[in-house]
């Protein structure tokens, strides 16, 4: 091999060194690198963890790359830890949706705390911090759940009813019809047709361009604060 020879293997050594750093920074930097008109939605998924049918979610969903956010019921838990410590080290983000699923409108400061300071423990055991977010069961807030909540209500804006139809391509097609910058979609990830929905909605929503975040990402990027008490069904612009 000549001089010129070597020359030329040097150089494309050196661009596959600085082609592969490239991507491997833009897939750190992931959510920094989100461009300002680009449209982002946030699926959330609530009543799990439950072992048959998360696993399979958080599967589909690492293929595809993207996270969402989890509202969690404290008393799934035990014995589910390890699926909660996978969204944690997956990108995920996790919240509280109460103990035992009950209604958190009329409890007195006991009760409320029996259900949400509850599953904060239960759930900073699992991950080793805290700082969750809150979705009231059914959406049901009155003045005690604003004023007890140390952490913002996270309600939605897009809510197919899957676990009223089971059936994937009805709750798909509910979805990516209206999804819009924004929007916060519910979902049950405790229904094997609603993980169906959900991969088979990032799939449509790729397509047309839409990004998936988490809803602290979506707050971030559109410099909305999350003030705890306060409710925010979207982050429409
Ligand atoms: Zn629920």
């Amino acid at each position: 091999m000549g001089k010129k020879g070597k020359l030329c293997v040097l150089l494309l050594a050196l661009a596959l060194v600085f082609w592969t750093r490239g991507e491997e920074l833009t897939a750190v930097d992931g959510p920094a690198e989100i461009a300002g008109d680009q449209p982002l939605v946030a699926l959330t998924f609530d009543d799990g963890p439950r072992r048959s049918t998360t696993g399979e979610l958080l599967d589909g969903l690492a293929e595809r790359g993207v996270p969402a956010t989890f509202f969690l019921i404290g008393e799934l838990v035990p014995g589910n830890e390890d699926l909660v410590q996978r969204m944690e080290e997956e990108g995920h983000q996790i919240g509280i949706h109460t103990y035992d699923h009950v209604q958190l409108t009329g409890l007195n400061a006991a009760d409320f705390s029996a259900q949400v300071d509850r599953t904060e423990n239960v759930l900073a055991q699992a991950v080793g911090h805290g700082g969750f977010a809150l979705r009231p069961p059914y959406g049901l807030i009155d003045n005690g759940v604003e004023k007890r909540s140390g952490s913002a209500l996270i309600l939605w804006s897009i809510d197919p009813e899957d676990w009223k139809y089971k059936d994937a391509d009805r709750v798909a097609e509910h979805i990516v019809s209206r999804a819009a910058d924004g929007d916060v979609i519910l979902l049950h990830d405790i229904y094997p047709t609603s993980v169906a929905a959900a991969l088979q909605v990032v799939d449509r929503l790729h397509e047309k361009g839409f990004l998936f975040v988490t809803v602290e990402e979506m707050a971030r990027q559109r410099h909305v604060e999350l003030v705890p008490g306060q409710v925010y069904r979207s982050f429409c612009p």
